[in-house]
């Protein structure tokens, strides 16, 4: 697979490059130069999960990895289930929470971590992440036990939840985690400087496994032929994606490029609404950051949007009837909360947002798929307010909840690090 970076199309890449460096030049995206259509969509529904999976990444990356290895890597990638519900006879929930870390972001993580672990050429890698809570549980559960890789994931002392904390702080062997006595901005700056210090970067093969890399965007490709699956006239399917960076829609648009012929996707945002209102008027114009009940997607500089504007702009997807965009405020977030539950569904603040913007624009004769990007348990305090409602713990969670956290604490200044990564790594 060819791509391009999307601020400079004479910086070609491989798949192999794209994924170890993760941003081209000037910060720029890489990007497919081109897409194949897939030639069998209806088999392919027919499929479990796994297999059709398997196939789509063969297509995608077939001219670059051999097959055998994908079907490798898709199958230890994606080990746990997936679950469509149809909440009436034209609503779905399409779960995507049901991976180590409860989130939809297991699924890229994951398998990201498996090309890295295929990529790399034998000599030091070591993932360096900072996480105010949610990535660093994806990405510990993503690398650990991956050989030849090493993880540190810095956090905030204090401030990570405590279950929360369990979940990525009691793995131990390649993972190791280190609770920064400072906050979640010094972590992330900590990293920045480790990635500028030569010794560090090079004499540890620091990577930093960030969301915009293409191997966790293709990744995400393959759950919405799982949604094309649960419907009955994939024709008249309408996804609601709950977006943030605009990573996962992003896949929805590749699958559709690739072949799954779905109606039309909306891209559901918060009060941090710079694509609807860039969408409605043509302004590019983002606002200040506003915090929300749906803090995943607090984000009012999408960076994966460029890559949506590419699928219209050079692969050619007709955007202006495939693309909507409707945002949503804290009050309508719980309201759908609300709603859904007396339906007998507890959906996640973000799951519960895509429903709503959904049920707005859903027009007789279409069906509808919501992504359900996190399971309720992550959200125990928002549900508690809003529903009056204790969450059940899942599995995973009260695994965790009785382990030891084996994180070191340090303070939160450069020497400080540098002395606990040498040590460590
Ligand atoms: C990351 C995240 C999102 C947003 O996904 P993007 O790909 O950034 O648009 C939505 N919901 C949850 C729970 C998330 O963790």
């Amino acid at each position: 697979m060819l791509l391009c970076n999307i601020k400079d199309s004479s910086e070609q890449v491989s798949f192999r490059e794209a994924v170890l460096r993760g941003l081209g030049r000037k910060q720029g995206l890489f990007f497919p130069d081109r897409f194949e259509t897939l030639s069998d969509v209806p088999g392919l529904l027919e499929m479990p999960f796994v297999p059709r999976s398997t196939a789509v990444m063969q297509h995608l990356l077939g001219d670059e990895i051999d097959a055998a290895t994908v079907e490798r890597m898709v199958t230890s990638a994606f080990d746990f289930p997936i679950a469509a519900r149809a909440l009436d006879d034209r609503v779905h929930a399409l779960e995507l929470f049901h991976g180590p870390s409860l989130a939809f972001k297991d699924f890229g993580a994951r398998f990201m971590a498996r090309c890295l672990a295929e990529f790399h050429d034998g000599g030091p890698m070591t993932i360096l992440t900072a996480t105010s809570g949610d990535t660093g549980a994806a990405v510990a559960h993503a690398y650990f036990g991956q050989p030849g890789i090493r993880v540190v994931i810095l956090y905030p002392k204090g401030r990570v939840s405590p279950l929360q904390e369990k979940l990525f702080c009691t793995l131990g062997g390649n993972v190791h985690t280190v609770a920064v006595d400072a906050d979640f901005d010094t972590c992330q700056q900590l990293v920045k400087q480790s990635f500028e210090d030569p010794e560090l970067k090079e004499g540890l093969g620091l990577n930093s496994a960030n969301s915009i890399n293409i191997a966790r965007l293709l990744a995400q490709v393959c759950y919405y032929f799982e949604a094309g699956a649960a419907v009955n006239t994939i024709e008249n399917m309408v996804l609601s994606v709950p977006s943030g960076n605009f990573g996962n829609i992003t896949a929805g648009l590749i699958a559709r490029r690739i072949g799954l012929p779905y109606k039309r996707v909306i891209a559901a945002t918060n009060a941090n609404d710079t694509v609807p209102r860039f969408l409605a008027s043509g302004h590019w114009d983002p606002n200040p950051t506003i915090e929300t009940i749906t803090n995943a997607m607090d984000i009012s500089l999408p960076n994966n949007f460029p890559r949506v504007l590419e699928l219209g702009e050079r692969h050619g997807l007709s955007l202006e009837n495939l693309l909507s965009s409707l945002a949503l405020d804290d009050d309508e977030t719980r309201a759908a909360m609300r709603t859904l539950h007396r339906r007998g569904y507890l959906a996640d603040p973000h799951s519960a947002l895509a429903w709503a913007a959904l049920d707005r624009c859903l027009e007789p004769g279409e069906e509808g798929v919501f992504l359900c990007t996190a399971h309720p348990a992550k959200f125990m305090e928002v549900i508690q307010e809003t529903l009056n409602l204790e969450v059940p713990l899942p599995a995973e969670l009260a695994a965790v909840r009785g382990k030891t956290v084996l994180s070191s604490t340090i303070a939160g200044d450069f020497l400080a690090l540098k002395r606990e990564l040498t040590t460590v790594c």
